[in-house]
């Protein structure tokens, strides 16, 4: 979520705005972009779940106190953090309720967590999951993906009515969606109300629906989408395309899509964070000798010169030879691990020279032979 704007920004607060300066910087834009206001307005849609995303974490100390040490990664669930609407959504956070409240007069349906059903219900964020090469995290892509989801009915532009007629008001409950009962007891008369059963709460009545939607106002369809993966994305990452989910109802925003990248593991290479590891087999000489290795990266290979006297297990550093770090500048490092290998097979010209070679150490030959071998004269060679 790279392309997500601080919180701070959002609401033109400063990094050390008290509580009360948070919440009426967002009382005071709230009122500029909310949707009720802005009917069919986009643009001011997105502002506005923006805004209350930024007041949810900002006015709470813990969350606040999160995203100033993490950033919003503190808040990507792909980063293992919580997602801030978990569980209740805007509803939950008492005093922002209080304010919305206020400002429209207890009529805040949809964001506030479904009260009232017939104000705008925002569609519903989908989850994708995408499986790409290792190059392709590495090197970044274009993939084309097709995910189902609720579409707002072209035929009746979402009003769930046949085309040429419309919902007529509900004359149960006048439109309200609200019905009132009123009890006489002995203690007094009691006043309640309930949702209208006859248009389920929502104040309009389709006689004559739509044949294509059923009256819904809203249809399923495929979603033909390319998705640009990032240079740098890591397995288990998440990308999120605002406004590619579900449509939302009664003029509510859509639903965000979410899209979690798995990539496939490389043959080779084993990636952690931004560099790479690698295992390569050297042969005795070289490492006794030192010389010119051929290391593959993700390109083509390179040239690395190992030291004299290089150790089985060494691993050296090659600088800028990892991953493309991800919306930045950059790469990782190439972590190669050499093993030596000893040979297996070995013809009698070359054991004689390893024999001799020996000698020169110090090392008896004795022991060493098979031939020669037999219980009791257990020493492999005296050092
Ligand atoms: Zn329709
Ligand atoms: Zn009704």
């Amino acid at each position: 979520m790279a392309d997500k704007r601080d919180y701070y920004e959002i609401l033109g607060v400063s990094k050390t705005a008290t509580e009360s300066e948070i919440k009426s910087a967002f009382r005071k834009k709230a009122k500029e972009c909310h949707p009720d206001l802005n009917p069919g307005d986009k643009a001011k849609e997105a502002q506005f779940k923006e805004l209350n995303e930024a007041a949810e974490i900002l006015s709470d100390p813990d969350k606040r106190a999160k995203y100033d040490q993490f950033g919003h990664a503190a808040f990507d669930p792909s980063m293992g953090g919580q997602d801030p609407f978990a569980g209740g959504g805007f509803g939950g956070f008492g005093d922002f309720g209080d304010i919305l409240g206020q400002m429209f007069g207890g009529g805040f349906g949809g964001f506030g967590g479904g009260q009232t059903r017939n104000g705008p219900i925002p569609g519903d964020d989908l989850r994708y999951n995408l499986t790409i090469t290792f190059e392709e995290a590495a090197f970044g892509a274009e993939k084309e993906i097709t995910i189902p989801r609720e579409e707002t009915c072209e035929t009746c532009h979402g009003t769930g009515a046949k085309p040429g007629t419309e919902p007529v008001t509900c004359k149960t409950c006048n439109g309200t969606g609200q019905v009132r009962t009123q009890q006489s007891t002995i203690l007094g008369s009691f006043t309640s109300t309930r949702p209208c059963t006859a248009c389920h709460g929502t104040g309009k009545i389709i006689s004559d629906p739509c044949s294509d939607c059923r009256g819904a106002g809203r249809v399923r369809k495929n979603l033909k989408k390319k998705v640009k993966i990032p240079a740098g994305i890591d397995n288990g990452q998440s990308l999120c395309l605002r406004g590619m989910g579900s449509a939302g109802h009664r003029g509510g925003p859509n639903g965000d899509l979410y899209v979690t990248i798995s990539v496939r593991p490389h043959r080779q290479f084993v990636r952690k964070g931004f560099d790479l590891y690698l295992e390569i087999p050297i042969s005795y000489t070289t490492a006794a000798l030192g010389g010119s290795l051929t290391v593959p990266t993700l390109k083509e290979s390179v040239k690395y010169q190992v030291p004299a006297g290089t150790q089985t297990g060494s691993t050296f550093r090659l600088r800028d030879q990892g991953i493309q770090r991800l919306n930045a500048n950059g790469k990782g490092d190439l972590l190669v691990t050499v093993n030596i290998e000893v040979p297996k097979h070995l013809n009698d010209e070359q054991k004689k020279l390893l024999e001799q070679f020996a000698e020169t150490l110090g090392e008896s030959a004795e022991g060493r032979s098979s031939k020669k071998s037999s219980f009791g004269r257990g020493s492999n060679g005296k050092k």
